[in-house]
Order: C-alpha cells, then sequence, then structure tokens
C-alpha cells in the first residue's frame, strides 16, 4: 500500500513564514483560500478584475492584479482555467517569480504537457484535491477534509515536498489523507477518471437508460427518477461504504440485477473503448484536441454543450426539482464565477 499521510506527519512552520498568492478564486480558488487563511496561514487573492473580485473582497481578502499578487508572495497556487493558465503565466506570473519561490498547481495539465515551463531556479508542485472546490470548502467547514494528492515537479529549495504537504494539511486534506503522486500520474488518470467514469461515463449511462425508457413509451418522469434522482442515494452508499455497502442496502432483486445484467451494459466491449481513451490521454492526443479546440473559441465545445442543455431529460428534471424543494439549486446556478 502506498503511504498515506495525515496531520501528524506533516511540519506547518515551513509554510507559515511565507505568502500564498491564490490566483483565481472559482470553484477551487475561494475553497483554498478561506481553507488556508482559517488553518493560520497567510493568503492575497489575485485576479482580474471582474466577479470573482467582489466574492474574494467580501470574504475579507486582499485583492490584486495577478502580477502584483505574485511578487509579493512567495508561493503562487494557480487556479485558473486550465485553457486560460498558459496566458497568465506568460503575461502576469513568469515575470514576477523570484528564484526560490513556488509555484504550484490544482492539476497536472499545463505542466505535463509543457503547455508551461517554469524557469529552473524555483520550485514546482502540485496539491490536487479529489473533489470539487465546493466539497473543498464544504466538507473543511463541518471539521473534514477532502483527500489530495500531492507531486513534486521541480525541488529547488530542498523544501517543495515540506512546503507541498503543509499546503495541503492547510486546505484540510491531511484530515482525509494526502498521497504522493507524479504530475504524469495525475493527468493521466484525472483525465482518464473524468471522461470514462466520472463525468462522461456517468451521463452517457443516465442518458442512456432514460432513453431506452421514454424511447419504449414510459413516462420520462419516471424515468427521471430512476435513471437521474436516485443515482445520488446509491452514490451516497458507495462513497460511504463501498460497493458492498450499496449490495447490502438495495434489495436482494436488485443485487441479482446487479450481478446478473450490469456486465451486460459495461462489457469488454466497452473496457475496450476505456483503453482506447486512456491511450490518447497518454499520447497527448486528447490535450492536443483540447488546446485547439480553445484556439478556436470552442466551436464544437459550444454547438455540444447547447444541444446537451436541450436534452429531454434536461427539461423533465428542470420541471420536476421546482416541485422538490429539499433538492438544492444546482451549483452552477447560485455559486458560477465568472469564466
Ligand atoms: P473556475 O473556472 O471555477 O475558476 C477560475 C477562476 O479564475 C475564476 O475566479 C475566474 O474569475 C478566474 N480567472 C479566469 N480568467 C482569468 C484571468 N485571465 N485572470 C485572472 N483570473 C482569471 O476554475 P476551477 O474549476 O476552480 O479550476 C482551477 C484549477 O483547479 C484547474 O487547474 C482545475 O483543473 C483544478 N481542479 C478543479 C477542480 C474542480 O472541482 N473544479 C477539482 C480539482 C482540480
Ligand atoms: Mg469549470
Ligand atoms: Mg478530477
Ligand atoms: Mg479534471
Ligand atoms: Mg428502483
Ligand atoms: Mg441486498
Amino acid at each position: 500500500m502506498s503511504k498515506v499521510l495525515y496531520e501528524k506527519d506533516i511540519q506547518k512552520e515551513v509554510l507559515q513564514s511565507k505568502k500564498i498568492a491564490v490566483v483565481g478564486y472559482g470553484s477551487q480558488g475561494h475553497a483554498h483560500a478561506l481553507n488556508l487563511r482559517e488553518s493560520g496561514y497567510d493568503v492575497v487573492i489575485g485576479l482580474r478584475p471582474g466577479k470573482s473580485q467582489q466574492k474574494a473582497e467580501d470574504d475579507g481578502f486582499a485583492v490584486k492584479p495577478v502580477a502584483e499578487a505574485v511578487s509579493e508572495s512567495d508561493v503562487v497556487m494557480v487556479l485558473l482555467p486550465d485553457e486560460r493558465q498558459t496566458t497568465v503565466y506568460e503575461e502576469s506570473i513568469k515575470p514576477n517569480l523570484k528564484a526560490g519561490n513556488a509555484i504550484a498547481f490544482a492539476h497536472g495539465f499545463n505542466i505535463h504537457f509543457s503547455q508551461i515551463v517554469p524557469p529552473s531556479d524555483v520550485d514546482v508542485f502540485m496539491v490536487a484535491p479529489k473533489a470539487p472546490g465546493h466539497l473543498v470548502r464544504r466538507t473543511y467547514e463541518e471539521g473534514g477534509g477532502v483527500p489530495s494528492l500531492y507531486a513534486v515537479f521541480q525541488d529547488v529549495t530542498g523544501n517543495a515536498k515540506e512546503i507541498a504537504l503543509a499546503y495541503s494539511q492547510g486546505i484540510g486534506s491531511a484530515r482525509a489523507g494526502v498521497l504522493e503522486t507524479s504530475f504524469q500520474e495525475e493527468t493521466e488518470t484525472d483525465l482518464f477518471g473524468e471522461q470514462a467514469v466520472l463525468c462522461g461515463g456517468l451521463t452517457s449511462l443516465v442518458k442512456a437508460g432514460f432513453e431506452t425508457l421514454t424511447d419504449a413509451g414510459y413516462q420520462p418522469e419516471v424515468a427521471y427518477f430512476e435513471c437521474l434522482h436516485e443515482m445520488k442515494l446509491i452514490v451516497d452508499l458507495m462513497y460511504e461504504g463501498g460497493i458492498e455497502n450499496v449490495r447490502y442496502s438495495i434489495s436482494d432483486t436488485a443485487q441479482w440485477g446487479d450481478f446478473v445484467s450490469g456486465k451486460r451494459v459495461i462489457n469488454d466491449e466497452t473496457k475496450e473503448r476505456m483503453k482506447e481513451i486512456l491511450s490518447e490521454v497518454q499520447s497527448g492526443e486528447f490535450a492536443k484536441g483540447w488546446i485547439l479546440e480553445n484556439q478556436a473559441n470552442r466551436p464544437q465545445f459550444n454547438a455540444i454543450n447547447t444541444r446537451e442543455n436541450n436534452h429531454q431529460i434536461e427539461h423533465v428534471g428542470r420541471e420536476l426539482r421546482e416541485l422538490m424543494p429539499f433538492v438544492k439549486q444546482p451549483l452552477q446556478a447560485k455559486q458560477k464565477n465568472e469564466q
């Protein structure tokens, strides 16, 4: 087993004397900044003017232009959208990094695929929480934390690992477990996981089930409850106690159906496709496509997004959730920051 680190394994002093610039105040940015501050660290926010700036100021932070925040800090955590990091890095971060500073990321994409090449006289590390930013914040407030992976890409001070660990502690991850990885492993597994399982796999599974039922003439409302709404209950059980906890809780009929039918939906053919996806992630083919899509101003991304938001499952879902006030408003409506 890999060694998972907790509070007792981490020295905080190495980061306590330093100033941390959190660049970006979106999903991850607000969570890192608030958690770090409450853990006793010194934080300044680097942003351009806009909605996020107002939010960070309302939360009591000093908010400065990125260049200024970087020049007055020792550790710079880059929490901008991955596809914008290169530009902001070249314009505002790189010119203001000093020898012995550290630059950090929450995802390895730009370092691993060489979109950002840091100078050779700074530490480069990653702390990647394995959860959406809003959970990074919520679990911390509740006294818990989300697990994080950390990695060191470049260690010039001899302290890069200790700084990364203290940072992980500051955002609450040492309460849940901190595990060492490499930029390569984090980037490849993160991209694979979100494409094949967590995001692409899941949304496609839900939609395929919904369409199968509605095509067969069943009511869309019934199909929505069955294929989407109930998913949360199952996932909560899995999160709390693994797959065996799901099977403990469901009826034996459901469990028998799981055993005989699950592997007919997700089968050897599906695994072949997963291997293809993984090899496209490893070869850089996926990264290239996404970088070019952004350079072209996202024509495909936008077209697909519009079509997806018009899928029948979304229309039915919006109506049904109106009638279920206990189901929280979608995060995107309530908390999505300016992009
Ligand atoms: P986000 O889109 O939620 O927030 C981005 C922030 O950057 C916003 O505050 C925005 O105002 C600001 N910003 C955008 N362009 C800017 C510019 N030109 N200059 C200054 N500020 C600018 O981003 P996010 O989802 O928090 O992602 C940040 C990083 O965290 C990424 O590397 C991502 O891969 C990683 N990450 C995200 C999650 C997640 O849950 N969202 C999970 C793990 C890792
Ligand atoms: Mg996002
Ligand atoms: Mg991820
Ligand atoms: Mg990701
Ligand atoms: Mg059922
Ligand atoms: Mg059972």
